[in-house]
């Protein structure tokens, strides 16, 4: 079988490129390790940047995003006993849309059923190999029968633990890493969101944060030690832990109720450069991690998206321009990205060895941001997503 574009890995990443790269009329199969319902079932990102959104709706599969996606256009941070408001809007022309990521994968797929387009699921034992000559192969098993994809490039989009990165010759690709000394516990349940805009919240007894999903149906998480475990966490404890993290006002009204999903998941900060290997490119998760404070991962693998179905499209014009710049076009974005996001965490959480006088600093600083219009201002703007040109 030959195809022009094999697509690694059926999450966000894989198939925004493949709904791209149909539209523009490329020939593109996706390969996802899972079945199609594990895929949709993962409870993950929830905050869409604008620009994250302008690309769904270009794309034509923005509709049930504007209609159900909860515009927001402020953010509250929580310090010292004390809520303040940062106005995105007021502060940049921008807010961001609350609509989970499962819902915008739901989109693609549907999107990508409807148009006939095949996604090999439950695709086992995929290797990619030859990518650095003009004519790469992936191999991979369905169903136990053999299967061997000629195409002219990879795009490896199946996430950290994706094979496509580990796939790179060791002396090719430089990693760097930060891994947290923490997690998030998470909780959905369908109880009345907190407030009507997120909440971030820095306590002595460690980071909480009120999120949603829709007008209905809460996210919240609380900081919590890496070796901890979900059994620790019965709903009744995890209620009374976030409300002793409020403010009396807010442990007051809030809304409790069974939750229906619960996970721990550990924060890192992880970058592998380039992006680009031969005929071989990474994005979204399988190239960067960020933890989830700043709400960039899935921003960012979109942002990757954008610039490599345009590289993509180019070439199959003519021009290999889009393709020699898009590891350093990515790259820049998502280390400013790293930047923010490791900033906002560090803000926040409660370190294990932070120090009286290192505590008290941070206070400080967060003080600065929410009263200076300077500081405001690059933290909304960081939070809406940097422009893309800029
Ligand atoms: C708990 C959690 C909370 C998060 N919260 C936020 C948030 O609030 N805001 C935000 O912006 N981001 C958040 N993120 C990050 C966001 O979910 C990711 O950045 C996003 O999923 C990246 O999409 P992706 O398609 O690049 O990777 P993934 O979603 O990881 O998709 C990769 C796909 O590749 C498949 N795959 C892996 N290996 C193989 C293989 N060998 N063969 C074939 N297929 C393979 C996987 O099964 C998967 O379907 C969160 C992540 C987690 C885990």
């Amino acid at each position: 079988m030959r195809v022009q574009v094999a697509i690694i890995g059926a999450g966000p990443s894989g198939l925004l490129l493949g709904h791209l790269l149909a539209r523009a009329g490329i020939d593109a199969v996706i390969l996802e390790r899972r079945s199609a319902e594990y895929v949709l079932g993962r409870i993950r990102a929830g905050v869409l940047e604008q620009g994250t959104i302008d690309l769904l709706t270009e794309a034509g599969i923005g509709d049930r995003a504007h209609r159900e996606g909860l515009v927001h256009h402020g953010v509250e941070i929580a310090f010292a006993g004390q809520r303040h408001r940062i106005d995105l809007h007021k502060l940049t022309g921008k807010g961001v849309t609350v609509y989970g990521q499962t819902e915008v994968t739901r989109d693609l797929m549907e999107a990508r059923a409807a148009s006939g387009l095949t996604t090999v699921y439950e695709a086992m034992d995929v290797r990619v190999e030859a990518f650095d000559t003009a004519n790469p192969i992936v191999h991979y098993f369905k169903d136990g029968v053999s299967h061997r994809l000629a195409c002219d490039f990879i795009a490896g989009c199946d996430g950290y633990h994706g094979i496509c990165r580990e796939s790179v010759p060791a002396g090719a690709i430089k990693t760097y890493e930060r891994v947290y000394p923490f997690g998030w516990l998470g909780i959905l349940s369908d109880t009345r969101p907190a407030s009507e805009e997120l909440i971030y919240v820095r306590h002595e007894r460690g980071f909480s944060l009120c999120s949603m999903r829709s007008a209905t149906r809460s996210r919240h998480y609380l900081q919590c030690a890496l070796t901890d475990r979900v059994e620790n966490w019965p709903d009744d404890r995890f209620w009374a832990e976030l409300k002793t993290r409020l403010d009396p006002e807010m442990a007051e009204n809030l809304d409790t109720g069974p939750s229906i999903e619960k996970s721990i998941a550990p924060l890192r900060s992880f970058v592998a450069e380039p992006m680009r290997f031969g005929r071989l490119f990474l994005a979204g998760d399988a190239t960067h991690i960020v933890p989830p404070t700043g709400a960039k991962g899935l921003n960012l693998a979109v942002a990757d998206i954008r610039y490599l179905s345009a590289a993509l499209i180019e070439h199959y014009a003519g021009s290999d321009q889009g393709i020699d710049e898009y590891s350093a076009k990515c790259l820049r974005r998502i280390w400013r990205a790293e930047r923010f996001s490791w900033w906002f965490t560090s803000m926040l959480h409660r370190f294990p060895d932070t120090a009286a006088f290192d505590s008290r600093i941070l206070d400080a600083e967060l003080d600065y941001v929410v009263h200076s219009h300077a500081a405001s201002t690059a933290f909304a703007e960081n939070y809406v997503g940097l422009p893309f040109d800029a």
